[in-house]
């Protein structure tokens, strides 16, 4: 849509208000609304101003002002909200300058959409990512913080969302089990429904929807692929209205990586291809039906997987999710069916166009702006160094002997060594000026002091279990 045509869609749907929406930098939608009066096409060049110091990870107190400025193609109505309102996602700008900002993720996206242009090697970098979550009562946080570190299944019993069956009345979910049995057991097939419906409403395609293997309300929806920006905005609707509907329904919905002790995590798949002129780059008649240019991403992801950590799970409970056991990947390797690898090419279709990489290690506490920049950022890097992913995997990696697995690398083993990594490893995101100095720095640097330290420094529950009585 254009500014005009943005303009009589509102007055169509016969919105009252406008809310602009934009990211903070770890990840979470903000916003705030006008009457729709005061948009104006003028408004989609000059924006509004807000706040800058008061959104995390951004300006100065010094230095606050800033401006947001509506992009007209995405345009849609809030499905929630009790008046009528247009919603409009918008980019950061300087007020001094009129440059885009440099810390907006969605300005790092879409620099990575013009640099993957600027190198001729594709026009679209499609992506998929498979968002699983968990839906939970609508609980208090400081007895989350207690349960947690529970045996699973004094857990379950506190946790499930299924309560109207205390006393068990023999339909839950056996451990692990809960990848998907039909009602009874599953008891959240009418929520999930809702929650697919109203992103069909607002134009977001769903694949599928379905319970997840944890027993305790776990599930998945997936979205239909799209390009990155376009995806990465996606997942902010997603996000938003999964919370909202369970919400109206008295339940909260977390896309924290592990909430529970000894049940499985909260992935977030993500599946990558790349496409020039209406063509798929990734199909061929290497191994599991690919070419060499996949093989190369796979040898790009795999080389940065350590950095790009930092961006795809960059939380301190992510890393409690990349153990064994739980099908969550643990080790750098690629294999075609193996769900123990960190990179899977998906078999479910002979189609070139069905043809990508499946990179399963992010997780969907990401910011997915950033996430999916920083996995483009390794597939070319990986694509214009020919990097060799080396001798796929086959195996399941989670029982080989120790021997066997010693040369297998595997993912950081917390939040910190995977900011360790980026450090170390990011020019390969600084290429076409995608992520800046400046963006990286800030980010090593609001995860250390936010997240690492404030969780590290804290007493942990489990210490109370081991230690208070020695
Ligand atoms: N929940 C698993 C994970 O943490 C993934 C399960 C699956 O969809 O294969 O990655
Ligand atoms: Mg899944
Ligand atoms: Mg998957």
């Amino acid at each position: 849509m254009t500014p005009k045509e943005v303009l009589e869609f509102a007055k169509e749907q016969g919105a009252k208000e406008v809310d602009i929406r934009f990211m903070d930098y770890p990840g979470l939608w903000q916003h705030f609304s006008v009457p729709l009066c005061e948009l104006s096409e003028d408004s989609f060049e000059e924006g509004f101003g807000f706040d800058g110091s008061s959104i995390r990870g951004w300006q100065p107190i010094n230095a606050s002002d800033m401006l947001v400025v509506p992009d007209a193609s995405t345009a849609l109505m809030d499905p929630f909200f009790a008046s009528p309102t247009l919603v409009l996602i918008g980019d950061i700008k300087d007020p001094i300058t009129g440059e885009p900002y440099s810390r907006d993720p969605r300005n790092v996206a879409k620099k990575a959409e013009a640099y993957l242009k600027s190198t001729g090697i594709g026009d679209t970098a499609f992506i998929g990512p498979e968002a699983e979550f968990f839906i939970f009562d609508n609980v208090q946080f400081e007895s989350a913080s207690n349960v947690s570190y529970y045996e699973v299944d004094s857990v379950e019993g506190i946790w499930n969302t299924a309560r109207p069956e205390e006393p068990n009345l023999g339909y839950k979910p056996r451990h692990k089990q809960g990848y998907f049995p039909v009602p009874p057991m599953d008891k959240f097939q009418d929520l999930r429904s809702e929650m697919m419906l109203t992103l069909e409403q607002l134009g977001i395609a769903v694949e599928c929807q379905h319970h997840e293997v944890a027993t305790a309300g776990q599930a998945e929806i997936d979205m239909r692929f799209a390009p990155l920006l376009k995806m990465a905005d996606q997942l902010m609707w997603f996000k938003y209205v999964l919370k909202n509907v369970a919400y109206k329904a008295g339940h909260t919905v977390t896309f924290m990586p592990k909430p529970l002790y000894g049940d499985n995590g909260t992935g977030m798949h993500t599946h990558v291809s790349i496409w020039k002129d209406g063509q798929p780059l990734f199909a061929g008649d290497k191994y599991a039906g690919v070419s060499d240019t996949a093989l190369y991403a796979i040898g790009g992801i795999l080389k940065h997987c350590k950095a790009l950590c930092a961006f795809t799970n960059p939380t301190t409970n992510s890393y409690k999710r990349l153990v064994p056991g739980y099908e969550a990947p643990v080790n750098l390797a690629y294999s075609s069916r193996n769900r123990s690898a960190s990179v899977r090419i998906p078999m479910y279709s002979s189609s070139p166009k069905a043809k990508r990489i499946e990179f399963r290690t992010p997780d969907p506490s990401c910011n997915g702006y950033l996430a999916f920049s920083a996995i483009l950022m390794a597939v070319l890097d990986g694509i214009q160094n020919k990097i060799d992913p080396g001798q796929p995997l086959d195996k399941d990696i989670y029982s080989l002997p120790p021997e066997e697995l010693a040369n297998i690398p595997s993912a950081p083993g917390s939040l910190q060594e995977a900011l360790a990594a980026l450090k170390e490893d990011h020019d390969f995101l600084l290429k076409g000026d995608v992520f800046t100095q400046d963006a990286i720095e800030m980010w090593i640097n609001y995860k250390t002091e936010n997240e690492v330290d404030a969780v590290n420094l804290r007493p942990h529950p489990h210490e109370f279990m081991l230690y208070y009585d020695i």
